[in-house]
């Protein structure tokens, strides 16, 4: 009898223990943007970021020198960014988002310089990123695949900025560049050299302003990545609701050396199959075998699987 009492209670303190700790590890992973913080561009200035409105069926991306129309379903995130306005809706948004799920597939660290100035409230407003220290000269590169939403210099206190939207459907923003070396509406793979680090605009001295965003609004990049290791912590985002929300599940460390998990793309217009397998380093012969194809036509808007 003592001993079934006994047996009760430890798995009772089990069970609390457990569930204390899930309880803490869903909610250090919980990124929520309530629809009352505000946000204004990283050190206070007004920086035009381009627009991102949907007439009809093309996009003006980047305001300045190279000004270029792309077609808007090229844009990645098409669907999710459909009635987002970057200069209007940062945080508060009229409808309400569907549940969506970001997978975030490739990721490219900077240059593996420690971060000196974390994400979060400064003494004067919120600092939207994290700072690198990073001398001047050193390449920047795409954190993700996608395409470079804007390259602008003199970009108020960001300096030169570049702004790349990822297949993600994340953003991410790479400031106080020396030198730009994109241009808006340049597909750009994971790793690509975009620009090199320096100290223009409001900056002190030479470092990389990194931040991550979805639909405008920015997060804290270490909730994602792991700047120690220089690679993700996470490998897909969640949102629901109608707030923002993203809720990061921590991998399972066990998982890391297990083959990526699946990952499907939408074609995009004259996208081949030879374009899909060179950016997503596979083979034609591979696609087709995942995808069941039987011959080498896809079309537009089709879903298919990488990997
Ligand atoms: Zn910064």
């Amino acid at each position: 009898m003592i001993y079934f009492f006994k047996k009760q209670f430890l798995l009772l303190i089990l069970f609390f223990a457990v569930s204390t700790l899930m309880a803490q590890v869903d909610r250090s992973d919980k990124i929520v943007f309530g629809e009352s913080d505000t946000l204004s561009i990283v050190d206070d200035n007004d920086v035009e970021l381009g627009e991102d409105e949907c007439d009809e069926d093309y996009q003006e991306v980047g305001k300045e020198e190279s000004m270029i129309y792309i077609y808007f379903d090229w844009m990645p995130g098409y669907g999710t960014y459909n009635n987002f306005d970057i200069l209007t809706t940062h945080y508060k948004h009229e409808t309400s988002l569907a549940a969506d799920t970001l997978i975030l597939g490739n990721y490219v660290h900077p240059a593996p310089y420690k971060v000196y100035s974390k994400y979060g409230r400064r003494r004067r407003g919120m600092h939207y990123g994290i700072d690198l220290s990073y001398p001047t000269g050193t390449p920047v590169v795409a954190a993700f695949d996608g395409i470079v939403r804007i390259s602008k210099s003199r970009a108020g206190g960001y300096g030169d900025l570049i702004v790349i939207r990822h297949d993600n459907k994340l953003e991410t923003y790479y400031a106080h560049l020396s030198r730009r070396l994109v241009n808006p509406g340049q597909l750009v793979s994971a790793g690509d050299t975009i620009g090199l680090g320096g100290s223009t605009g409001r900056s002190t001295g030479p470092h990389l302003h990194f931040e991550v965003r979805y639909m405008g609004v920015p997060f804290n990049p270490e909730r994602i990545i792991d700047c120690n290791e220089f690679k993700l912590k996470v490998d897909t985002l969640y949102t629901s609701g109608k707030e923002i929300k993203i809720t990061s599940p921590v991998m399972n460390p066990q998982a890391n050396d297990t083959p990526p998990s699946k990952l499907y793309i939408t074609v995009k217009k004259g996208q081949t199959l030879g374009h899909i397998a060179r950016r997503y380093r596979t083979t034609v012969y591979k696609l087709k075998k995942l995808n069941r194809l039987k011959s080498d036509f896809i079309r537009e808007g089709q879903r298919l699987r990488v990997r």
